[in-house]
């Protein structure tokens, strides 16, 4: 629904890294097939069936989803009453009614779902099978970009607004998105509104770092097999981040072994130079694992072979000359080394070993070779914060209900000051804590809920940048 008053939600959030809202529910296949015979143009020539193509293909140009047109005109209201639940297909119109209800005040249009449970206590998130969309005929309608006009509302932006509680996407307030509650300036979909549906479908979703620039996260961005490989392509253009006046894109991977790398960016439209550099949990870079090429690969293009220690990177593919703008792709190989990542450890007064890990992403698992304490399994890393970091910790397992504790240290081990300790703060059994942390010496320590759990975990540190 998209209202054209301004609505007050009273609704207190946490900073989380992402401002998107999935509604839960989702296409199985990551499509829909709309009906988009609309006819007829708005009062300054736009046709609506055009404005309707345009938005369908803003998401699926930008997004994981895909949606389909199909050229036939349907009612959106077919068989959709308090008793029926539509007639298995798509549509959009407009309509002098709610399918059977009036309009609510302001409402400029509402998306109707049909959604089917997957499980039989329908508790789990169920599939979209029918979506239609009906327009407030008694508003006035015209097609336009730009600042919102009165009594005209613009038909684009809002078909890009239902579109998106069609992909499964609820409302955004805290972020610019077109996913907002109301219609405003906004007239074009926002790196926010690519990110939920990326995020439900399983495409790459950016993230905001401490640098000022975002980082993206492919849909494919940890590795942890014996061999792994990885082909992205992009663009270096003027709403990129700069850095000495030469454009760059971020992309970050996490190697959960050893790796011998094998990396190239390549390029017909720019002379590519290529960035590796590793980074620690507060976003820092840690010194000893930043790599940079310009001309190692085939004529002008970047390569950069290496072995790396287990851990989490930012990749930049930027040019070598100042301004350049154009298309490029990157390749990556990688070879787990049979090495193990030989992190420093240290036996705690507690007896647990302590391992010094200064990844954003840590991989372990809780067995009987670990410390036991009160009959729970407990394995403890340390990590540095260098500068008062807001930082939100995911501990998640498909094995055991996991129990997340962070601990201050001080004074070269004594028992520290428990910051934080918590079981289901995240999805399901998993644990989240979110904190401020001032500089010093942390411990995070990975245990379970019950008695005796083993299993696989692993933790996922994230920046929070207000
Ligand atoms: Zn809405």
């Amino acid at each position: 629904m998209y209202r054209a008053a301004i609505l007050l939600l009273a609704l207190s959030r946490l900073p989380y890294a992402n401002g998107f809202e999935p509604s839960g529910n989702t296409w199985e296949f990551g499509r829909a097939e709309l009906y988009v015979g609309m006819t007829g143009n708005s009062p300054t020539g736009g046709s609506w069936r055009d404005a309707l193509l345009r938005a369908m293909a803003a998401w699926s140009d930008g997004s994981a989803f895909e949606f389909v047109a199909i050229d036939a005109a349907i009612d959106p209201c077919l068989e959709r009453n308090t008793s029926a639940f539509g007639d298995g297909r798509s549509a959009i119109d407009f309509t002098p009614h709610q399918c059977g209800t009036e309009y609510g005040e302001n409402v400029l249009a509402v998306t109707l779902n049909t959604l089917i449970c997957t499980d039989p206590a329908c508790v789990n998130p169920a599939h979209i099978t029918e979506s239609d969309i009906v327009f407030n005929s008694s508003l006035d309608w015209d097609i336009y970009s730009g600042p919102l006009r009165f009594p005209e509302q613009d038909f684009e932006r809002v078909a890009l607004h239902e579109l998106g509680h069609v992909l499964g996407l609820g409302h955004e307030s805290t972020s610019f998105a077109i996913m907002q509650p109301s219609v405003s300036n906004l007239d074009r979909l926002q790196s926010d509104d690519f990110d939920g549906a990326n995020f439900i479908y399983g495409g790459s979703v950016s993230f905001q770092s401490i640098y000022g620039f975002e980082v993206t996260l492919p849909a494919a961005s940890v590795f942890s097999d014996p061999i792994s490989a990885a082909q992205l392509s992009g663009e270096l253009a003027p709403s990129d981040a700069q850095v000495g006046g030469r454009f760059i894109d971020v992309f970050q991977f996490t190697f959960t072994n050893n790796t011998r790398i094998d990396l190239r960016l390549n390029s017909g439209e720019i002379n590519p130079k290529l960035y590796l550099v590793r980074m620690a949990a507060t976003q820092s870079v840690i010194a000893g694992s930043e790599f940079e090429d310009d001309d190692s690969g085939i004529g002008p293009n970047s390569r950069i072979t290496a072995d790396i220690p287990a851990g989490t990177y930012w990749l930049g593919a930027s040019s070598s000359n100042v301004a350049e703008l154009g298309e490029y792709s990157i390749e990556m190989n990688a070879n787990a080394l049979a090495s193990q990542l030989q992190l420093e450890s240290f036996e705690s007064i507690y007896g647990a070993m302590v391992q010094i890990n200064p990844n954003p992403h840590i991989a372990g698992e809780l067995g009987f070779s670990d410390f036991s304490f009160d009959n729970r399994f407990l394995d403890l890393y340390q990590f540095q914060v260098d500068a008062s970091t807001n930082l939100q910790i995911d501990l998640t397992s498909n094995d055991f209900d996991a129990s997340l504790m962070l601990v201050e240290i001080r004074e070269n081990q004594l028992p520290g000051a428990l910051v934080l300790q918590d079981d289901d703060g995240g999805v399901g059994f998993n644990s989240r804590i979110n904190q401020l942390l001032n500089p010093g010496t942390y411990w995070i320590g990975v245990t379970s809920f019950g008695a005796s759990e083993s299993g696989d975990y692993d933790i996922e540190v994230s920046v929070l940048v207000p």
